[in-house]
């Protein structure tokens, strides 16, 4: 059933590369109100789009900030809904002189696109779009039911994501979700992942004094709030990278020979892996580098900060790992 899809899709690429390229050059910043128009350019393009490709339902979707897009294929009686999930919006494209060509001007270098928003998400939320239009155009109707929800606040922290599900829970309904956003495993092979690491982030702040002090006055006698901090931080892990936090992981969900089979299947090269980012290894050695990214949680620092960080060097002894309150 898909095959005269497909072949259609590959017919079609440069009309479908061209609709991506007029997509990038809408410069959809939400965070920032100097770009509302074309926040609402992209929602107005979107929204042709869908229409023209056979959807039906086509409507933005209000809440309390930047409206999500919405549009729907319901020709499936007694089918599963599936609701794809993508976004609209992008991230500020500064700092700019880092841009080797405009960052809302697709260009295409070495099979690849490049411009704000092409990877994430504005290309795989074509790819969403374009299939079903696909499906719409050559076999009549999509195998499941089809519901395609697009967010215009992602890159912003989504802080009216809730008011618009809840305002919109009836039409939202479904039975799976997939989403358009997020990393694919391999560029030549088709995958969905089914699952992801959640986030919980934390703070810490630490204080070993009342003030600041002198280094060469009180070092060597007082202890130090950032040498506390790192000995802290340190203990997290051994020095292999096993956490060794107690109880940390154990509500989750066991890794199954199945899973560890489905993160083996896929061609994976650690040591180029490592290579291309200049990385060094780290984790528990009893799982693959692909287990330890994708099956097991992982504690990370992110950042950390105290004593001096300007120009130059100051004998401080720090009080805590956060600005100084000035030295004594
Ligand atoms: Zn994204």
């Amino acid at each position: 059933m898909s095959e005269p899809v497909i072949a259609y899709l590959a017919q079609e690429r440069d009309a479908i590369l061209d609709r991506l390229k007029a997509l990038i050059r809408i410069p959809s910043i939400s965070t920032d109100p100097a770009f509302a128009p074309d926040m609402q350019s992209a929602r107005d393009f979107l929204l042709a789009r869908l229409r023209d490709a056979g959807l039906t339902d086509a409507q933005q979707l209000e809440g309390d900030g930047q409206p999500a897009v919405f549009a729907s294929w319901t020709g499936a009686p007694g089918k599963p809904t599936l609701i794809v999930y993508g976004h609209y919006d992008v991230q500020p494209a500064d700092p700019l002189e880092l841009w080797a060509t405009p960052p809302f001007e697709p260009t295409e270098r070495n099979g690849r696109l490049y411009g704000r928003g092409a990877s994430d998400v504005k290309g795989s939320t074509t790819i969403a779009i374009e299939t079903v239009a696909a499906f719409l155009k050559i076999t009549g109707g999509c195998p499941v039911n089809i519901k395609l929800f697009l967010e215009g606040e992602e890159e912003s922290g989504s802080p009216s994501l809730r008011s618009i599900v809840t305002r919109h829970r009836d039409l939202l309904a479904a039975d799976a979700l997939l989403s358009a956003d997020g990393g694919r495993a391999s560029t030549t092979i088709p995958t969905v992942g089914v699952g992801g690491r959640g986030i919980t982030a934390l703070e810490i702040s630490l204080r070993t004094a009342a003030k600041d002090g002198h280094s060469g006055r009180y070092g060597g006698a007082a202890r130090n709030a950032v040498r506390e901090m790192a000995a802290l931080l340190a203990s997290l892990h051994d020095d292999q990278g096993r956490i060794q936090v107690a109880g940390f992981g154990d509500d989750a969900l066991p890794i199954t020979n199945t899973m560890r089979a489905a993160a083996a299947a896929l061609p994976f090269d650690e040591a180029q892996w490592y290579a291309d980012f200049g990385g060094l290894p780290w984790g528990d050695p009893a799982d693959t580098v692909r287990e330890r990214t994708t099956l097991r949680p992982t504690i990370e620092v992110n950042g950390m900060w105290g004593g001096y960080t300007g120009a130059g060097t100051k004998t401080v002894l720090p009080a805590g790992n956060y600005p100084p309150r000035g030295i004594g």
